[in-house]
C-alpha cells in the first residue's frame, strides 16, 4: 500500500514530495506516509507508530496536536479563515514578538521562512544602499537566497574571514545574514566570539546584521539566540514556532529599518495570506504555552538525556540536536534501523532534531533502549 502511495505520489508530484528533504534521500528513499500525529508521536498510513523527533522541521515545540493550539485554531476558523484584512490578533502577536526580542520594534508577518528572509534582505540592501550579502556555507535561509547571485558564501565561525572580505568590499557590502546557530549542517553552536565580531564589523561598517531565527527564535530561549547569547541583531527572521505548525513567518528590526518597508516606505511587499488569522491564533497559543516557568529548562535537560543516552558524538544546544556520522553509510544505517523500530530522527545528518514538550521521560528511554546500542 505505501509503495502504491510513493508510485503514484511520483506520478503527479515532483520527486513525490513538496519539499526534498521529505523524499529521504535524493534518489527516493520510499518515505513514510503520515496520517495523524499526537503529541510526541506520529502515525503512518499502516498505523505503525514512531516517536517524532523532526518535529514539522521544529515547528511544534509543544508536539502535535496539542490541545491549546488546536482549541485556539478551531476558533479562530469558525470565524472565518482568512480576511486579508488587519485583525486585532496580527497585532497581539507582533507585541508578543517585540516584548520577546527588545532589538525587535516592527514586524512584518508572512507566509513562510523563505518569504521572511527575503523580506529581511529586500529592506536591508535598500537601507544600506548596497546589493552584496554575507552569507556562510552550511546555513540555510530558505530557498530564494539560495539561488540570490549577489551573495558571498564564507566559513561559518570564520571571523577572520569576515572580517578580510568586509575590509576590503564594505562599499558593495549591505548585509550579513546568518544562523545564530546553525541548524542546516547538524546543530552547530557559534564560537563565542564569532556573532560579537559580526556584531562589530556590522557597526563599523554600516552593514545590517540579520540574524535567521527561524528555527532558534522561540526554541532555544523564549527570545531565542539573542536572549541566549546577549546579543542583538539589526534584523530578525522568524517562523516555526510563532505558527504553531501553521504557515506563518516574520521579519522584523529596528524600527528606522523597517519603516522603509510599503505601505510606510518604498520596499514593496505583500501577501494575500500574511497574518493569516488560523496560523496567528495557533502561534499566540503557543507562546502562552511557552512564557510559562521553567519550560526551557526542561526542554534542554531532556534534550541533553536524550543526546548522552544514545552515546553517540552529538551537538546540542537548547532542545536542537543532532549526532555525528563519520559517514553518509553510517548515518542511513542508523536512520532506517531506527525507524523501522519506530524512531524517528530527521532523515537527513544535516538536518536538526527536535524535543517538544510532549517528549517524555518514557519516550526518551525507549529510543536510548533502541539507538544507544547502535
Ligand atoms: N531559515 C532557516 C534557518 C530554516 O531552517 C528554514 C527552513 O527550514 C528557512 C529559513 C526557510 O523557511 P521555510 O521553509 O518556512 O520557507
Amino acid at each position: 500500500m505505501v509503495m502504491n502511495l510513493w508510485q503514484q505520489a511520483n506520478k503527479y508530484l515532483v520527486g513525490g514530495v513538496n519539499s526534498p528533504v521529505r523524499a529521504f534521500g535524493p534518489v527516493g528513499g520510499n518515505p513514510v506516509f503520515i496520517a495523524k500525529a499526537k503529541g510526541s508521536k506520529v502515525w503512518d498510513v499502516e498505523g505503525q507508530q514512531y516517536i517524532d523527533y523532526v518535529g514539522s522541521w521544529g515547528a511544534l515545540i509543544a508536539g502535535h496536536a496539542h490541545p491549546k493550539i488546536i482549541a485556539a485554531a478551531s476558533a479562530a476558523l469558525k470565524k472565518g479563515s482568512s480576511f486579508g484584512a488587519p485583525t486585532e490578533a496580527e497585532t497581539e502577536l507582533a507585541q508578543e514578538i517585540c516584548q520577546a526580542f527588545p532589538s525587535i520594534q516592527k514586524v512584518r508577518l508572512v507566509s513562510s521562512g523563505t518569504e521572511a528572509v527575503m523580506g529581511a534582505i529586500n529592506v536591508a540592501r535598500v537601507y544600506s544602499g548596497r546589493k552584496q550579502v554575507i552569507t556562510f556555507k552550511g546555513c540555510y535561509h530558505g530557498w530564494i537566497l539560495s539561488a540570490d547571485t549577489n551573495k558571498k558564501i564564507l566559513p561559518y565561525n570564520d571571523l577572520e574571514a569576515v572580517s578580510k572580505v568586509i575590509k576590503k568590499e564594505h562599499k558593495q557590502i549591505g548585509a550579513i545574514i546568518v544562523e545564530p546557530v546553525a541548524g542546516n549542517m547538524g546543530v552547530k553552536a557559534p564560537k563565542p566570539e564569532f556573532l560579537k565580531g559580526l556584531r562589530r564589523l556590522a557597526d563599523r561598517f554600516k552593514i545590517v546584521l540579520i540574524f535567521d531565527e527561524i528555527i532558534t527564535g522561540f526554541r532555544i530561549a523564549y527570545g531565542g539566540a539573542q536572549e541566549y547569547f546577549g546579543i542583538k541583531a539589526d534584523l530578525t527572521c522568524l517562523g516555526k514556532v510563532i505558527g504553531g505548525g501553521f504557515p506563518i513567518a516574520a521579519y522584523g528590526g529596528k524600527k528606522e529599518v523597517m519603516d522603509l518597508v510599503a505601505p510606510k516606505g518604498s520596499v514593496y511587499q505583500a501577501g494575500t495570506l500574511s497574518g493569516n488569522p488560523v496560523a496567528v491564533a495557533a502561534g499566540l497559543a503557543t507562546l502562552k504555552i511557552l512564557s510559562s516557568k521553567g519550560v526551557y529548562v526542561k526542554l534542554e535537560e531532556r534534550t541533553k538525556e536524550l543526546c548522552l543516552g544514545m552515546k553517540k558524538p552529538f551537538s546540542q544546544i537548547g532542545s536542537m540536536f543532532s549526532f555525528v556520522f563519520g559517514s553518509e553509510n553510517e548515518f542511513r544505517r542508523f536512520f532506517w534501523k531506527l525507524l523501522r523500530q519506530g524512531i524517528y530522527f530527521a532523515p537527513s545528518a544535516s538536518e536538526a532534531n527536535f524535543i517538544s514538550l510532549a517528549h517524555s521521560d518514557r519516550d526518551i528511554k525507549e529510543t536510548i533502549k533502541k539507538g544507544g546500542a547502535l
